[in-house]
């Protein structure tokens, strides 16, 4: 399977927003612009992650949706099961609840929360475990890029989760190649470099396992509906995880669009 041949992701990261009342009317006008023009699920697959307070009532909302809508909580416990563990959200608890899919690695539970490689594969470890899907994020800081260590940095990002991913794992595993100096910065790779890094990316994963050719390979960093067409053309772009641009339905749905109509 070539990358262009795999179905795009586009996933809206929420992130610690927006107000209940909020979050209410940008699925209400998500799902009117789905009803108006749907975009259709062979052609696009498309996920939201809600704070984890909202996961069940956004997943309710969606629930007569014109189309399936994923939703994704955007992180979970190191601790597996369940037990005395104040404040935390393991990943059997979320299957209980019906949520599939989670989030893991995204650079602000690195670089804010402290989530090191060794908490990141606990995560993965109990996600696939308990059968979810997992979107693992990647990517190399401003610095690191200035210095030459990009490609390095990310193929290490890699290759420590294959340490804990069992050979019939991959198939729940989609990356997000997310440069740490484009989130939220309306900074975002140009099309050649980000196809570059995929390119890398998608080399480094069939290294490791013969599913990396079918494993999508998301983009994100200020993804918005004026750069997604072009992102989208890349051969080894297979999707968006977006923030900013996600609180925004008619941007999101956009974005999503762009990704159906491209690939
Ligand atoms: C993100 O945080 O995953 C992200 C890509 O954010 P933004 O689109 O706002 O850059």
């Amino acid at each position: 399977m070539s990358g262009s041949a795999i179905t795009p992701w586009v996933v809206g990261n929420w992130k610690m927003n927006p107000m209940r009342a909020d979050a209410k009317q940008l699925v209400q006008e998500l799902k009117q612009l789905l009803q108006n023009q749907n975009i259709e699920e062979s052609k696009c697959h498309i996920g939201v992650a809600p704070v984890a307070l909202a996961l069940e009532t956004v997943q309710t909302q969606f629930s007569d949706c014109s189309r399936a809508v994923s939703i994704f909580a955007q992180d979970l416990s190191r601790v597996a099961g369940t037990g005395a563990y104040t404040g935390e959200i393991s990943a059997e608890l979320l299957k209980d609840s019906k949520i599939e899919y989670v989030l893991i690695g995204h650079s602000e539970r690195r670089e804010i929360f402290g989530d090191s490689p060794a908490v990141i594969n606990e995560k993965i470890k109990n996600a696939l475990n308990a059968g979810l899907t997992v979107i693992y994020c990647v990517g190399e800081s401003l610095a690191q890029r200035e210095n030459g260590q990009a490609e390095h940095t990310v193929l290490q990002q890699i290759c420590d989760i294959a340490a804990v991913v069992q050979s019939e794992q991959w198939s729940n595993i989609i990356m997000a190649y997310e440069p740490i100096w484009a989130i939220g910065t309306g900074k975002t790779a140009s099309p050649e470099d980000a196809q570059a890094m995929h390119a890398k990316i998608r080399e480094g994963l069939s290294q490791i396992t013969p599913a990396g050719k079918g494993i999508a390979i998301l983009y994100g960093g200020s993804v918005k509906p004026e750069n997604a067409v072009e992102l989208a053309a890349c051969p080894d772009i297979n999707g968006a995880l977006v923030g900013g641009a996600s609180l925004n339905a008619e941007a999101f749905y956009q974005i999503a669009q762009a990704f159906a109509n491209t690939k």
